[in-house]
C-alpha cells in the first residue's frame, strides 16, 4: 500500500506568492505550485492530501489557540494517514514545534513541521528540498515524534530554535543532537528519539484516535517570557508580573543568574512567586543549563521562589507553562512538572 500523508498548510513563506507589497500567502497558490512539481508525481513519493488553513497565517500572527487547532487537525485525521507534515512560517515555527508534543499524547506516527526561507514559487528556493525530504521521511522512517525539518536536519521539535533570519540552515537544536541528518543518505539516529507521551492524559472532550490523544479541553492560560538585562527596573518587572499572569519564563544570565544585589528586583520576584506565579529561569545562552545554585546570583533567584528550567529552550519552557496551566494544574503541580521531562524537552538532572 503506498503511504498517504496529511499535509496541513498553515501559512508561511513556503507557499507565499509575490505581491506588490512583498510575499504574502494566497489561497490555492501552494496547491497549484505543488501540482506542478514533477517530484511529487513520482511513484516513489507518498500520496498526499493537502489541507489549507483559512486564513493562512504569517506565523508571526500565531497564537496558542493555533497550536491547539493544528493539534486537533492532526488528531482528527490521525487514523487515516501514515504521517503528517505541518507547513508553517519560520518565525514562530520553533514555538509550534515545541508546543505540539505537549498536547499530542501517544503519537506513533511522524509529525514533521517544516517551511522555507524562500517560497516554492521562486526558481532558487529551499522549499522544494524541505518539502520533498520531509515527505519522504514522514512516509519511510519511524520517527514517532514531533520533529522540525529544515536545512538537511531533522530536529526534535521541542528542542529547536530559529538561529538565522536569512540563512537556509535557519534552525538548530543546540542542546540535543539532530534526530536525523540528510546527505546522500537519510540517517536517522534512533537512540536520540523520545519515548512518546502516554495517550491517556486527556479528560472529557478530548480527541482520541488509534491511541493518540489531544490534551483537551484547553483553558485560557496567561504566560509570558521576559529577558533579564543590565539595569532592569523593579517597576518594569512588577508590571510584567501583574495578574492575571500565571507563569513567566525568565531568560536569565549564564548558568541561571540574576541581579542578586538588587534587593528591589528580588523582592518583586519573591512577591510574585508567593502569589503563585510560576517563574522558570532558563539561560539566555544558546547552549548550557540554568542551574540556580552554581553562583550566589542564581541562589538568590531560587530563594525568591524562581525554579530552574534546566536545559529547556525558552520556546519549550513557554509552551510547557502554557500547556500545564491550560490543563488546569495548580501552581504547585506546574512547578513540579516543569522539572520533569514530559516529551524530551528537558534533560533530567
Ligand atoms: N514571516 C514568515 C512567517 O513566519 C517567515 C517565513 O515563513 O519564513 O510566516
Amino acid at each position: 500500500m503506498p503511504k498517504h500523508l496529511y499535509i496541513a498548510y498553515t501559512g508561511g513563506t513556503i507557499g507565499m506568492q509575490r505581491t506588490p507589497d512583498g510575499y504574502a500567502p494566497a489561497p490555492g497558490f501552494l496547491a497549484e505550485q505543488m501540482a506542478r512539481m514533477p517530484e511529487l508525481a513520482d511513484p516513489r513519493m507518498p500520496a498526499y492530501t493537502l489541507h489549507e488553513y483559512n486564513p493562512l497565517l504569517d506565523s508571526s500572527n500565531m497564537r496558542p489557540a493555533d497550536w491547539v487547532r493544528i493539534g486537533q487537525d492532526i488528531c482528527e485525521h490521525y487514523a487515516d494517514y501514515d504521517g503528517f507534515i505541518v507547513l508553517h512560517g519560520t518565525d514562530t515555527m520553533a514555538y509550534t514545534a515545541s508546543a505540539l508534543p505537549f498536547f499530542l499524547g501517544g503519537l506513533a506516527k511522524p509529525v514533521i513541521v517544516t517551511g522555507s526561507q524562500i517560497p516554492l514559487c521562486e526558481v532558487r528556493n529551499d522549499a522544494r528540498a524541505n518539502l520533498v525530504t520531509s515527505m519522504l521521511i514522514a512516509a519511510e522512517y519511524p520517527v514517532p515524534e514531533v520533529c522540525l525539518y529544515f536545512g538537511n536536519r531533522l530536529l526534535r521539535g521541542c528542542r529547536a530554535v530559529k538561529v538565522d533570519a536569512d540563512g537556509l540552515d535557519a534552525f538548530d537544536s543546540p542542546k540535543w543532537p539532530p534526530l536525523g541528518v540528510v546527505g546522500v543518505e537519510v540517517q536517522i539516529e534512533p537512540r536520540f528519539l523520545a519515548a512518546p507521551l502516554p495517550a491517556q492524559r486527556t479528560t472529557s472532550g478530548s480527541c482520541r484516535a488509534e491511541g493518540i490523544s489531544l490534551a483537551l479541553p484547553v483553558a485560557d492560560a496567561t504566560v509570558g517570557a521576559f529577558r533579564l538585562f543590565p539595569g532592569l527596573s523593579p517597576d518594569l518587572l512588577r508590571n510584567v508580573l501583574q495578574p492575571p499572569l500565571q507563569g513567566l519564563v525568565l531568560e536569565a544570565y549564564g548558568a541561571g543568574n540574576g541581579p542578586d544585589q538588587d534587593a528591589a528586583v528580588m523582592a518583586v520576584l519573591r512577591e510574585a512567586t508567593a502569589r503563585g506565579v510560576v517563574i522558570v529561569a532558563v539561560t539566555q545562552c544558546l547552549r548550557g543549563v540554568a542551574r540556580l545554585g552554581e553562583y550566589a546570583a542564581g541562589a538568590a533567584l531560587a530563594r525568591a521562589g524562581v525554579i530552574g528550567g534546566g536545559d529547556m529552550t525558552a520556546e519549550a519552557a513557554l509552551c510547557k507553562l502554557y500547556y500545564l496551566f491550560s490543563q488546569g494544574y495548580p501552581p504547585e503541580v506546574v512547578k513540579r512538572k516543569m522539572g520533569e521531562a514530559l516529551c524530551g524537552e528537558l534533560t533530567p538532572a
